[in-house]
């Protein structure tokens, strides 16, 4: 059976004694969580699946640190022997359809979900078995992503030493991820490198620039309504993205419904917009499809939203039960999913058809309870076929690509504003691009102490955010002209 996408791990290296540090670097304090925590969140955030943590010096003090974390703890009783020893461990835990795992340090806290997302592209589109950033000065650094042929290789390291001892041996097989700012290499090696970085980051780390700002990629439900109830701000929102020439796309992970609908429903609530300023899920599957092979032919399972964008795009849209072969299948939320509508699906899929899923959500709430959302359709199809769907939705990145492509904008200028922390925010961060946390939908304040997903700012609601903004704007003059 084949699979659709390669699987990445993180290992994180976490169990060395500090020895010339003097004190647990694991547990030393950075964006208000330890040091081990922050590697593995972002490692996390990135989408690296499982993230591996292995420990060691300090384990029984580190480990219920991370007890809440979507990771795997792994102990190295020998951590004294070095690092080779902890690579062992490591490597004995990741499970055996892992293709690659990226090694990680706990101690360059400035990497990004958005750097190690490029360690996996660029080891993808190079197929080289060994991975290792070099800066524009030649200077070689960590983490290094290892291929799957090399773990056992690894495994059999002895002493003090780490994966790089391959290298030489191995020198054709590397290639070179090229890093413009070599900064997030900086290592936390001693005290006072510690106290520098934090000075040094401290000052820009979690503010939100708005004269950056030139377009934006907004969630609507729980951002922009609730229900049928608009929220706080909604009018001056549109007005401040009138007065401050601002690109905007409407964005949502919800297949079921079409452009038009969602116009009609903000023109009921006083706001006037169009069509190409709102995009769903199923438009980005459908783009995504087009985008690869034009004209080509889909099973779509999904609500008039699919049908309609799969049309648009010029692709063959089938959704009869006795359908032969298609190239695609696109599974968007359905009120009206079958057994039959699954098992036609399953059989095309096994039949070597590309599996699309819009979008991820688990659940879709109803008044009063949470019924299955297209997450748990999509997961009876891997459960029956044992793949994998590529998704368009959130957190994945096509939907927000295609909001900025569309916007003519870059990650960094392009501000992502939602009610969820694990869709909307994961998004965004995976991408680089700042984000806002609005308290007016389904993540609440108090979940961001334990979440390892970190916004760029938490705002209170949409007029909180105009507020902000006018603040700003009035406070710098430029670039941002207030036209009123
Ligand atoms: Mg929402």
């Amino acid at each position: 059976m084949t699979k659709t996408q390669p699987i990445v791990a993180a290992v994180i290296l976490a169990a060395g004694g500090s020895t010339r540090f003097g004190r647990p670097k694991q547990l030393l304090t950075w964006n208000h969580k330890p040091l081990i925590a922050q590697a593995a969140d972002v490692a996390w955030s990135a989408g690296l699946d499982p993230v591996i943590v292995v420990v060691g010096a300090y384990a029984d003090t580190v480990i219920p640190v991370m007890a809440a974390r979507p990771v795997r703890i792994v102990r190295n009783y020998r951590w004294q022997e070095g690092m080779s020893s902890s690579l062992h461990v490591g490597i004995a835990a990741l499970p055996p359809d892992v293709d690659a795992a990226i090694f990680m340090p706990i101690d360059q806290p400035l990497i990004t979900p958005r750097l190690l997302q490029m360690y996996v592209h660029h080891w993808q589109e190079t197929c080289a078995g060994i991975l290792v950033p070099q800066t524009t000065e030649g200077q070689h650094g960590s983490p290094v992503l290892f291929s799957r042929r090399y773990f056992e290789e690894l495994a059999g390291l002895s002493g003090d030493v780490g994966g790089r001892a391959l290298f030489a041996q191995h020198n054709d097989d590397i290639a070179h991820l090229p890093i413009s700012d070599s900064a997030w290499m900086t290592d936390i090696d001693t005290p006072a490198t510690y106290e520098q970085l934090r000075l040094s980051t401290g000052a820009v780390s979690g503010r939100l620039d708005f004269s950056q700002i030139r377009g934006l990629v907004c969630d609507m439900d729980g951002v922009l309504w609730r229900g049928q109830t608009a929220l706080p701000g909604l009018k001056d929102f549109f007005r401040l993205i009138h007065d401050l020439d601002l690109k905007y796309m409407l964005v949502t992970n919800n297949s079921s419904r079409t452009p038009a609908q969602y116009v009609q429903k903000l023109a009921g609530m006083g706001i006037s917009t169009t069509t190409d300023h709102i995009l769903n899920s199923a438009i980005a599957a459908a783009r995504h499809i087009a985008d690869r092979q034009p004209g080509a032919s889909v099973f779509a399972i999904g609500g008039p939203g699919v049908r309609e964008a799969t049309v648009a795009h010029g692709l063959e849209f089938h959704n009869e039960a006795d359908t032969e072969a298609v190239d695609y299948v696109v599974v968007g939320w359905d009120r009206d999913l079958t057994w039959k509508k699954l098992a036609t699906a399953t059989r095309l899929i096994l039949n070597g058809a590309a599996f699309i899923g819009t979008n991820p959500d688990k659940t879709f709430p109803l008044e009063h309870t949470l019924a299955p959302g297209n997450g748990a359709q999509t997961a009876a199809l891997t459960a029956a076929t044992g793949i994998e769907p590529v998704m368009a939705g959130k957190p994945a990145g096509p939907l927000y690509q295609q909001a900025m492509q569309r916007m003519d904008t870059t990650p960094e200028t392009t501000l992502v504003l939602g009610d969820r922390l694990d869709t909307d925010i994961l998004g965004g961060i995976r991408l680089g691009m700042p984000t806002a946390l609005l308290l007016t939908g389904i993540s609440q304040a108090h979940e961001l102490e334990d979440s390892p997903i970190r916004p760029t700012a938490v705002i209170k609601d949409l007029a909180t955010l105009v507020q902000k903004w006018r603040v700003t704007c009035r406070q710098s003059g430029q670039p941002h002209t207030v036209r009123d």
